[in-house]
C-alpha cells in the first residue's frame, strides 16, 4: 500500500531516532491512539499509509471496551442485527467508501427505498403531516403515490422552499468535498477553524440552522417541521444548532445512503487489522503525563505505556482521563440520545388511528412539550411483528412504552453520549493540546459529528504528526510527504 511513497531523509531520521528513543522502557510506541472508534482506526490507517515503511515503530490503541467501533455498535433483537449508533452513510462519503472496497465489505441499501418510505409528522395529539401510502406492490401503483406524494410536499412547503434547501445541502457538500483533494491543493491544518475557513465552512458554524435557513429564504413550516424533524432524527435536537451541523443533518436526510453490510463498526476493525497496530481492549487510559519528551500513559490494568506522540480519539467531555500538565478545552456538553429497540407491534390507537398499517414507517416529531420521542422507525418487517428504533432525548419508560405498543416482545434500551450539544456561534478545542505531541480528533465533533468527519479529521491530524515530526509548519505548508495523488478519484481507487 506504502509502495509510492518517497522516504524524505528527514523522515528516516526521524523513524531512527523513534526506535531507539527508551530502549530500556517495556512498553514503548511511536504513536499511542486512546479509542477504536472510525476517528483512532482512521489515525492508524492514515498513519500507516502516509509514512515510509517502518517510520512509526509502534501504534497502540487503547479501547476501554471489549470490542473496537465505539459509536459504530450493533445491537441484535429478535435474533436480528441492526446498526445501534451510526447507521447511515452518504454517497460522497468517501473515506468510508474506501474503506469499505479497501477493506472488502459490501455496501447494503436501506431495506425500504427512499421514495416508498411513508412519513407522519407528529406533534403529540395528531399529524400534522402524512404521506400517503398503499398495500400494493404494483410499481406503476407505487410510482403514482410517490408521484402523488411529491405533490403534498410540494404543496404544504413550497417548491421553491424545497429547491432552496436542496441547494443549500448541494454547496455545503460541494465545499466538504474540498477535503479530499490532493496534498498539493490541501494544506495541513493545526486548528479546526482553520480548516473550516479553508473550506469555506467556518461561516456556517457562527449561526444556528434555522437563522441560515431564513436567510436562504425557506418557508416558516419547512422550517419547523420537516427540517426539525431531519434535525431531531439525526442530533436529537432543534434547528438551533449551527448551520453546518444542520446541514451535514440534512445531507443524511438524502438519497443514496448506504451502510456497511454486518455492520458499520467492520470499517475500524478492518483499518486496525490491517494498520499493524498493537490493540489493547479492556484497557481504559486513565492518566496521560508529559514526561520531557514521552507521554506516559496509565491504564485500569496497571500498566505504563511510553509514547513519543498521543493521540485522543475519543470526545474528552464525559470522561475523567487525567493530564499532566492539565489541557484547556472548551466546555462542551454531550446530547445524549436514548435509542429503545421494540421488536412487537406499535399501538394505533396511541396515534388515533385504526390500524397499525396506518402508522407511517417513519415517524417525525416537531419541538413540543408533548412529545416524548423524536423518532420511531421500521428496521424490519417480519410476518407477524416488527422490528422498530425510537429515538428520545429521555429514557422511555415501560409505561410510556406499553402506551406505544400493543404488543412489545422484546425491548433493548441503549443511552448514548451521541454527539455534542452544538450552537452557534461554535468554539473549538485545539487539535494540539499541549503544543506538543497530543492530539485530539474529536475537537472537530464540535463542526459535526459523523463516522465520515471523524475519518477527515483523523487523516488531518495523521499528516499533522506527520509533518510535524518531520519540522514541517502546518495551515499553509504542505507536509514532508508525498502525497498519493492530486486527484481526489485517483486517490480513492488506489486505497
Ligand atoms: C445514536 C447515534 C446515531 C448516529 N448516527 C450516525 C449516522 O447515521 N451516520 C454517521 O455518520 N454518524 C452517526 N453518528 C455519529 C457517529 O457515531 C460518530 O460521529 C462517530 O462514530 C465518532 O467516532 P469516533 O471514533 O470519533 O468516536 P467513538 O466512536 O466514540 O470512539 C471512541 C472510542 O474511545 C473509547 N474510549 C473512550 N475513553 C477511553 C479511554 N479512556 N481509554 C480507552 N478507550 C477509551 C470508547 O470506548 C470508544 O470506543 C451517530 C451516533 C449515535 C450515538
Amino acid at each position: 500500500m506504502n509502495s509510492q511513497i518517497t522516504v524524505t531523509p528527514l523522515l528516516l531520521s526521524l523513524s531512527i531516532t523513534l526506535l531507539s528513543l527508551h530502549p530500556s522502557l517495556a512498553h514503548s510506541h511511536s504513536v499511542c491512539i486512546i479509542g477504536s472508534g472510525i476517528g483512532g482506526a482512521s489515525i492508524a490507517h492514515f498513519l500507516r499509509r502516509y509514512s515510509p515503511p517502518d517510520t512509526l515503530a509502534q501504534i497502540a490503541i487503547f479501547e476501554r471496551h471489549g470490542v473496537v467501533g465505539g459509536r459504530m455498535a450493533t445491537v441484535t433483537i429478535g435474533g436480528e442485527t441492526f446498526e445501534a449508533g451510526a447507521s447511515i452513510l452518504h454517497p460522497k462519503n468517501y473515506h468510508a467508501v474506501n474503506y469499505t472496497s479497501y477493506l472488502g465489505l459490501k455496501r447494503k441499501e436501506p431495506e425500504l427505498a427512499d421514495d416508498s418510505l411513508s412519513l407522519g409528522i407528529w406533534d403529540g395529539g395528531k399529524f400534522v403531516y402524512k404521506t400517503l401510502t398503499c398495500s400494493s406492490k404494483l410499481p406503476i401503483v407505487q410510482r403514482l403515490v410517490s408521484i402523488a406524494n411529491s405533490i403534498l410536499m410540494a404543496l404544504r412547503y413550497g417548491v421553491v422552499s424545497l429547491f432552496r434547501m436542496g441547494s443549500f445541502v448541494e454547496v455545503t457538500v460541494d465545499k466538504f468535498l474540498k477535503y479530499y483533494e490532493g496534498f498539493e491543493s490541501r494544506p495541513v491544518f493545526e486548528s479546526v477553524e482553520g480548516m473550516l475557513k479553508w473550506a469555506g465552512l467556518y461561516n456556517l458554524t457562527t449561526v444556528t440552522l434555522g437563522e441560515k435557513l431564513v436567510e436562504v429564504g425557506l418557508s416558516p413550516i419547512l422550517i419547523q417541521e420537516l427540517v426539525t424533524v431531519i434535525t431531531r432524527i439525526n442530533y436529537g435536537q432543534s434547528v438551533n444548532i449551527s448551520g453546518l451541523a444542520g446541514a451535514v443533518s440534512l445531507a443524511g436526510s438524502g438519497g443514496g445512503l448506504w451502510s456497511v453490510e454486518g455492520g458499520n463498526w467492520q470499517m475500524a476493525a478492518g483499518l486496525i487489522n490491517r494498520s499493524n497496530v498493537e490493540l489493547h481492549l479492556r484497557e481504559e487510559i486513565e492518566s496521560v503525563s508529559y514526561m520531557g519528551d514521552v507521554y506516559e500513559l496509565n491504564s485500569t490494568k496497571g500498566e505504563s505505556y511510553n509514547c513519543q506522540v498521543t493521540v485522543v480519539a475519543t470526545p474528552l467531555d464525559e470522561l475523567n482521563i487525567l493530564f499532566s500538565p492539565g489541557i484547556s478545552i472548551p466546555p462542551r456538553k454531550l446530547q445524549h440520545t436514548h435509542a429503545t429497540f421494540v421488536r412487537g407491534l406499535l399501538n394505533p390507537a396511541y396515534f388515533g388511528l385504526d390500524r397499525v398499517s396506518d402508522i407511517p414507517e417513519l415517524v417525525g416529531t416537531i419541538e413540543s412539550a408533548d412529545v416524548p420521542f423524536t423518532s420511531i422507525s421500521i428496521l424490519k418487517q417480519h410476518e407477524n411483528d416488527t422490528t422498530y428504533k425510537i429515538f428520545s432525548r429521555e429514557a422511555m419508560t415501560d409505561a410510556l412504552l406499553d402506551k406505544l405498543f400493543s404488543v412489545r416482545a422484546e425491548t433493548i434500551k441503549i443511552d448514548w453520549a451521541a454527539y455534542p450539544h452544538y450552537h452557534a456561534p461554535e468554539v473549538y478545542a485545539p487539535f494540539i493540546l499541549d503544543g506538543k505531541h497530543l492530539y485530539y480528533v474529536n475537537a472537530f465533533e464540535n463542526a459535526a459529528s459523523t463516522m465520515e468527519t471523524s475519518a477527515v479529521a483523523a487523516e488531518n491530524i495523521a499528516r499533522l504528526i506527520l509533518s510535524r515530526l518531520s519540522g514541517k509548519a502546518a495551515d499553509n505548508d504542505s507536509p514532508n510527504l508525498k502525497s498519493f495523488s492530486s486527484d481526489s478519484s485517483e486517490m480513492r481507487a488506489e486505497l
